[in-house]
């Protein structure tokens, strides 16, 4: 019996064993860390042998294949020794869709995954198709292939889970713009990212789609050394296109194969620059579907957005608190700092991933008026926007944050989280960080 290891334990790697476990093989998870205990009741439920908080090598080595969890560096112990004796190591999604014969969309990019993942996934629900919503975000790929039945797949990707995929095909694969992030686990260099971005359009065929963003240079680059199977379909805010998505007159216009949807601009529910790109994704990849216009309008209409991103809390005195804790990279925060219309006091800082915030200069010149570093170590911000904002705070709590945007407003202003770094200095993640943060407005 063919014997596959699983590492990792997290909601990817036990939904990978349960799938594994369901197909016959012989299956071993092993977790170096502790095994979160949704985890372990599936495990158990699908009699599936682990172990935690170690990796024995030797019930580790002797696997056929290795399904490593995303969360795993390349440059781990039991990484380096599984390719040193060349044993085959994939993703989850690698795996699981060996299994699925659904259709599937599937989105990356640094920036507007869960957003854009989430706005297809809603336009599909309203159509009525039978869709799953998986990957990076909600349950894990594998489990759903293992347990449930579905026509569609609507999948976020990362670059680390798109690192072990080989045969997989997307029948639709999105791109939604590449900008410089995690490059920690990418040998600092940018190119490394790029490719590993590029993996979704692997196997595409030329019934298959590529959607992208034309407007990104960086993806732009890359498409000028490659040539793709695929449909190419581009969204831009800059250009006027005859397929893909762009802006004539105010309105949205999409054209895929020939069929056509167009919207007025004010009518998005979705407001600011980038989440008209990811409104233009998601449009493209419904045409492409053949969702109906009617709904694919009613969806950009509705749709409320993804808690943590961009998320508006409450005005209190005419002033509006906005949680955009999953900004967690200077891009994301220069986009929701240009979609301020007010002065701003911005509430940033956290663990900085290697930062250059030089790109934000000029609008932090402009519109913020007070800056709240909400981090351990707050230096860089001070020595980088000193010069550019007349009052910097430090805060150690997302309550002393607020409590200071409060003093500092009037009204008219807006108060803005969106920290461009990550949050693991002072919360448990950007989740936690957008709780207490909401807690605390909401207690001003
Ligand atoms: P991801 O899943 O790629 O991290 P999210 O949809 O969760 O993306 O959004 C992450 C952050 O980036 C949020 O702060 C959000 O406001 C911002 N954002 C969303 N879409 C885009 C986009 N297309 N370009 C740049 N920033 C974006």
């Amino acid at each position: 019996m063919k014997r596959i290891v699983v590492l990792g334990g997290g909601e990817s790697g036990a939904g990978a064993a349960v799938l594994a476990k369901t197909k016959g093989f012989d299956v071993f998870l092993s977790d170096c860390g502790i095994i979160p205990q949704k985890s372990v009741e599936k495990l158990r439920k699908y009699k599936i042998s682990y172990e935690e908080k170690h990796h024995s090598e030797d019930l580790i080595l002797n696997a056929d294949e290795v399904i490593k969890s995303p969360g795993i560096r390349e440059d781990a112990p039991v990484v380096k020794a599984l390719k040193a004796k060349g044993i085959h190591i994939i993703s989850e999604i690698e795996f699981a869709g060996r299994y699925d014969t659904a259709k599937k969309i599937c989105i990356t990019g640094s920036n507007g995954k869960t957003t854009t993942t989430s706005l297809i996934y809603y336009m599909l629900k309203k159509e009525g198709l039978n869709v799953g919503l998986a990957g990076n975000i909600g349950k894990s790929y594998a489990y759903q292939v293992a347990t449930e039945h579905f026509d569609y797949y609507v999948i976020e990707l990362s670059s680390f889970e798109l690192d072990g995929i080989y045969d997989f095909r997307a029948d639709i694969a999105v791109i939604m713009n590449i900008t410089p992030d995690h490059l920690d686990r990418y040998e600092f260099k940018m190119e490394n990212y790029v490719n590993s971005k590029f993996r979704i359009t692997r196997n595409l065929q030329s019934d298959d789609y590529f959607v992208f963003c034309s407007d990104d240079p960086v993806t732009s680059e890359k498409l000028r050394k490659i040539v793709l199977k695929a449909k190419m379909l581009p969204f831009t805010q800059k250009e006027t296109v005859e397929r893909g998505a762009c802006i004539k007159d105010n309105n949205m216009y999409v054209n895929v194969d020939g069929n056509e949807f167009s919207m007025y601009l004010k009518d998005l529910a979705l407001e600011g620059k980038h989440n008209l790109y990811n409104s233009m994704a998601a449009a493209i990849a419904a045409k492409a579907v053949n969702i109906t216009n009617e709904n694919i309008r009613k969806s950009l209409m509705t749709f409320e957005g993804v808690e943590h991103r961009m998320e508006k809390i409450l005005k209190i005195k005419d002033v509006l608190y906005i949680n955009d804790s999953k900004a967690t990279n200077v891009n994301s925060s220069w986009y929701a700092l240009d979609s301020m219309k007010t002065q701003v006091i911005w509430i940033a800082g956290g663990k900085d991933k290697g930062n250059d915030y030089e790109p934000l200069y000029e609008l932090v010149r402009q519109k913020v008026k007070v800056l709240i570093c909400l981090g351990l170590h707050n230096e860089k911000l001070h020595e980088c926007f000193g010069d550019k904002v007349s009052v910097i705070k430090d805060a150690l709590t997302a309550k002393q944050a607020a409590d200071l945007a409060y003093s500092y407003a009037v009204p008219g202003d807006t108060v803005l989280l969106s920290p461009a770094c990550a949050s693991f200095d002072l919360f448990k993640n950007y989740e936690d960080r957008g709780e207490q943060f909401k807690d605390a407005v909401r207690k001003l």
